[in-house]
């Protein structure tokens, strides 16, 4: 063999079949080339069934979104205490500032807003570690497949750009948003009511913390029924819609029987972010509307 070749193919520049290719008569050659083609296609069959897998699971985590499932990452015992102090903290807030200016609520604006009030009290250094460490956490690890739309923690909502949806607490954007909301209205009726729309990352943590704690410190499971801060499309745009006087159930597949819905889905400019087989690991949502 040529030596040049064989320190090259040692250090893996030329391939083994070509540092022996002088060897080989043409038949073997072909031999050689058929085998690697099995390789590659066996190895595309392989990345196939890992895919087939992984839709799998996406889908089986939607249909039981509300269970705790192999492989769900859980809060440990030693963040429950500071995780405990966080959301009764965020909720006096909420509480004391009103839910519609809790909605709009910037990170430094909430520290301040606690440092003001002695019945709420400063956030401590434990504390404001704990919501930076949420807010910063691969939220890929909890089965969540959305990508992260606000990178910022401190991130805030421009007054200017906004506008408050009478008789619903909550806010929407001037732009794209509040023109398919008034649409929506002047096809489904009166009957049809906002019922979330823009949420600060301030909120959008309380509501995941909250949600978490609903489901025993499983943080997977509050994944699939809640967009983990930074990750929301509430932070950018879209909002949710409800029947009039259906309190909660707007917030399950109720909603999905209603007139409502059906007008809603046979207009044909509005779409639904989560649909019933979606792949963000995230449970079917038919009142929340995509504007982004
Ligand atoms: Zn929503």
């Amino acid at each position: 063999m040529n030596q040049r070749r064989y320190f090259l193919a040692s250090l893996g520049l030329v391939s083994l079949a070509a540092v022996t290719a002088s060897w080989r008569s043409l038949v073997e050659e072909e031999k050689i080339l058929a085998v690697q083609s099995d390789v590659n296609k066996q190895t595309e069959k392989d990345i196939d069934v890992q895919q087939d897998r992984e839709i799998k699971d996406q889908l089986y985590r939607v249909r039981n979104f509300d269970q705790d499932l192999k492989q769900d990452i859980f809060l440990s015992a030693a963040e429950q205490p500071v995780f405990q102090k966080v959301l009764t903290r965020m909720g006096k807030i909420q509480a004391h500032a009103g839910y519609a200016n809790f909605s709009l609520m910037s990170f430094d604006e909430m520290l301040k807003y606690a440092r003001r009030y002695s019945a709420i009290e400063g956030f401590a250094v434990d504390e404001i570690q704990f919501m930076e460490k949420v807010f910063f956490h691969d939220a890929n690890e909890y089965g969540f497949r959305g990508e992260k739309v606000v990178s910022s923690l401190t991130e805030q909502v421009n007054k200017k750009d906004i506008i408050k949806i009478p008789g619903s607490g909550n806010y929407l954007f001037k732009d794209a948003s509040l023109a398919v909301y008034q649409r929506l209205k002047k096809d489904i009726g009166e009957s049809l009511v906002l019922t979330s729309g823009i949420r600060s990352i301030v909120k959008q943590m309380y509501l995941f913390l909250d949600k978490t704690r609903k489901s025993n410190g499983n943080l997977s499971r509050a994944s699939r029924s809640l967009a983990p801060p930074g990750h929301s499309y509430h932070a950018l745009g879209d909002f949710d819609v409800g029947k009039r006087d259906f309190g909660v159930l707007n917030f399950t597949e109720k909603f999905a029987q209603t007139d409502e819905y059906k007008k809603l889905t046979e207009l044909g400019y509005v779409s639904i972010r989560y649909t019933r087989s979606n792949y963000f690991g995230v449970r079917y949502e038919p009142w929340h509307i995509k504007v982004i």
